[in-house]
């Protein structure tokens, strides 16, 4: 592992460090829509300078970045305090999904709307009875015509409130064993047969929603990567999902934790052996992470794909975000449960780290099998 920047990527950097302080994200709006209208100004600034997703290819409107770049250009973005691009699932899932498997018609159509924001993506993979067992997913999607009619639950739906499109995994064939009888398709969510229902979390938002499908009808020529082969084009989209944001959550975390410092300085507690003792295992933690990170990122570069490292990130992160907020909750006392504060949202949001994009269960179990070679599970 090398942990030099060669010349290129460091001008690179100094490239991105430039822009983003050239560029201030502004005040972040605490009301929702406001919020959302600020993430895809933002998305589009990014887009008309060529930077809203370095890592595609610059055919289709990216910097062609390499590994390396992508994860700087990550860094960059949360050390500047901007805002995820509002478009984050079409950009990191759905746009190199379809450039795996996409026609050159459905290329030519769906990413340059992603890019500038102007069509947002959800992905509709789980469901009621199907989030880590997602082959397990049911629903429907029959053939009628050159059209699909589909029929069924998604749940958990990010975005969908403001998604024009969706990565929609449907059953197409009830005979075939569970992995192969699925579809990948480009749903148009703006149609009568889908209804979408925010589902309000434990912080007071609607990040997500219950997605109800009821005859939608799907043309053809939006299935993507062909009839019958929907896991493995799932499987494109999962391998995407945590794709360089590893390093922008690192970067937070670190931010995180040099406030909490701060704070902790202010308050005279760095004396306090239990505090100090607590903040260096942090401290601790947030450095591995750093390193596992970088450490994944070689695997991919040596190997081609990526390692189980990345389980091992999700993990870490997860579990460390949630031992930072409740540290700082200890902190600020009872005022860190008043409704509204940073504290509180953060109390309460890293709650889900340990479910979103893979549960700490499931990820042990990739760990224990697939790094330390133990029996499988199942
Ligand atoms: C904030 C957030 C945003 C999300 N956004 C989206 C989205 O946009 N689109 C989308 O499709 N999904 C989304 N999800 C869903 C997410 O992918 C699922 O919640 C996740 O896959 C877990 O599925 P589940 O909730 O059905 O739990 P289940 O799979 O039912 O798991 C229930 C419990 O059983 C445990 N468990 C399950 N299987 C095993 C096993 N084999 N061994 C040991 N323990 C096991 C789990 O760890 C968990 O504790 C989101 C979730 C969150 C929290």
């Amino acid at each position: 592992m090398d942990l030099t920047f060669s010349d290129s990527e460091t001008a690179f950097r100094d490239e991105l460090r430039g822009w983003f302080a050239a560029n201030p994200p502004g005040e972040e709006p605490t009301e929702e829509d406001a919020n959302y209208a600020w993430r895809r100004d933002f998305q589009r600034r990014l887009a008309a300078d060529g930077l809203a997703a370095v890592h595609w290819p610059q055919e289709y409107g990216g910097r062609g970045a390499t590994l390396t770049e992508s994860a700087i250009f990550w860094e960059e973005l949360g050390r500047s305090g901007a805002p995820l691009p509002a478009n984050v699932l079409g950009v990191l899932l759905a746009g190199p999904t379809i450039m795996t498997w996409g026609t050159p018609e459905q290329k030519e159509r769906h990413l340059a709307p992603i890019l500038s924001a102007d069509e947002i993506w959800c992905q509709g993979f789980s469901e009621p009875d199907a989030g880590s067992d997602l082959a397990a997913l049911k629903t429907r999607a029959v053939r009628e015509g050159d059209e699909w009619v589909v029929t069924g639950q998604k749940v958990w739906t990010s975005g969908a409130q403001h998604s024009k499109w969706c990565m929609l995994v449907a059953r197409t064939d009830t005979d075939a064993a569970k992995h192969k009888g699925l579809t990948y398709f480009l749903m148009d969510m703006e149609q009568d047969g889908v209804e979408v229902v925010p589902l309000r979390q434990i912080t007071g938002e609607p990040e997500f929603n219950e997605l109800f499908i009821d005859g939608a009808r799907i043309p053809d020529a939006h299935v993507l990567g062909g009839e019958g082969n929907g896991w493995k084009v799932a499987l494109t989209t999962l391998m995407n999902e945590r794709a360089g944001l590893g390093f922008m959550l690192q970067v937070r975390l670190r931010q995180q934790l040099d406030e909490l410092m701060a704070e902790a300085a202010g308050r005279g507690l760095l004396d306090d052996p239990v505090v100090a003792d607590k903040l260096g295992d942090l401290q601790l933690r947030t450095e591995t992470l750093r390193l596992t990170a970088y450490r994944g990122l070689t695997a991919i570069q040596k190997y081609g794909t990526p390692g189980p490292e990345g389980s091992l990130l999700k993990w870490m992160w997860s579990d460390t975000n949630q031992q930072l907020a409740q540290l700082a909750a200890d902190l600020l006392g009872p005022a860190a449960l008043e409704a509204g504060t940073p504290a509180a949202y953060e109390l309460l949001r890293t709650r889900g780290n340990s479910i979103e994009g893979g549960t700490t269960e499931v990820l042990k179990n990739i760990i224990a099998e697939r790094v330390l070679g133990l029996p499988k599970a199942r």
